[in-house]
């Protein structure tokens, strides 16, 4: 055990909160460096109703690093001192920054979105399908046309289609008119359609994926959607969501340490967690 008095307190919240593996990653990424003295992680289950006192409580103990997950990323954004632009473009914050009793607001998530999409191709003037309109999709939409793509959002509810649309640019279609979606270069699930609790469902028909699609779906429980297995069987490349997961601890890592991450350390434990994870469900 090396931590000590001189030990820093960093922390992912949501409600719930057991399921996290940040944990896991980000101490496995301290082990790595030999700064596990200087650096913890834990996770804390904090309620939406208190947010306030949560932060409060990070500026007496000084806190370092607070990650934030379902549902504090947007509610968060209020009780901080700064929000960066990027953050407040896209209007949540999941990584808070603690510099001497300063507490600032990043968002990390869609740099999970482009660092695993650049991994693979470039962005620019790529025609970037986004299947869903929510939270997640608001970080895919601001990363992608950052990089230079065009954007079509298909999503069932048309209505919140358009309203990213109007902030990001390019098009928007419900779900019932996705044949479109042939033409696109990289397709993005950014639904729940397809997560373990649902996980026989897919957002697109297999005949509509083929061997010119990068396909990414942002679920990363199961590991492997039915979505991916069925881009596969189609010759598309895939990319997991596990990608997104750990490229966007990757930026925290190095805000909260200062240090670059030991990025296939912590990849391999994201791997085995959600690999283990998948082989519970399948018995
Ligand atoms: P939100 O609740 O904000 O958005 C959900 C989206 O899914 C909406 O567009 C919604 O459409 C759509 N949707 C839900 N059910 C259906 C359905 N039955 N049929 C069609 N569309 C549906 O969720 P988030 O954006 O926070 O999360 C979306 C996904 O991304 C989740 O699976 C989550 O696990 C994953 N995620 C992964 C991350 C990673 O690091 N890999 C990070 C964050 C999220 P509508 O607008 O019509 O309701």
């Amino acid at each position: 055990m090396k931590i000590s008095a001189k030990t820093k307190i960093c922390m992912v919240i949501g409600n719930p909160i057991e399921h996290s593996l940040s944990p896991q990653i980000h101490n496995a990424g301290y082990e790595k460096l030999g700064i596990e003295s200087d650096y913890v992680y834990v996770a804390c289950n904090v309620e939406i109703q208190n947010i306030a006192d949560f932060i409060k409580g990070v500026r007496a103990m000084q806190i370092r690093g607070v990650s934030c997950t379902i549902p504090h990323k947007i509610e968060v954004m209020k009780h901080l001192d700064e929000v960066d632009e990027v953050a407040e473009k896209i209007g949540a914050v999941n990584t808070i920054v603690n510099e001497n009793g300063v507490l600032n607001g990043y968002n990390t998530d869609w740099l999970g979105v482009v660092i695993a999409l650049e991994k693979v191709t470039s962005l620019k003037n790529k025609r970037v399908a986004l299947i869903g309109a929510g939270g997640a999709a608001r970080a895919v939409a601001y990363g992608v046309t950052q990089r230079g793509a065009k954007l079509t959002i298909y999503n069932r509810t048309i209505e919140k289609a358009k309203e990213l649309i109007n902030e990001f640019g390019g098009e928007a279609y419900s779900l019932d008119d996705i044949e479109g979606i042939k033409n696109m270069d990289i397709i993005f699930n950014a639904t729940s359609v397809g997560l373990a609790s649902n996980k026989n469902e897919t957002p697109l028909p297999k005949e509509l994926m083929t061997n010119k699609h990068i396909i990414f779906d942002a679920i990363y429980v199961p590991y492997e959607t039915r979505l991916l297995r069925e881009a596969k069987q189609q010759g598309a490349t895939i990319i997991h969501g596990m990608e997104m997961l750990l490229q966007q601890a990757i930026a925290q890592f190095k805000l909260y340490t200062g240090h670059d991450a030991p990025e296939d350390v912590m990849r391999n434990v994201l791997l085995d967690n959600l690999i283990t994870k998948e082989k519970k469900y399948a018995n």
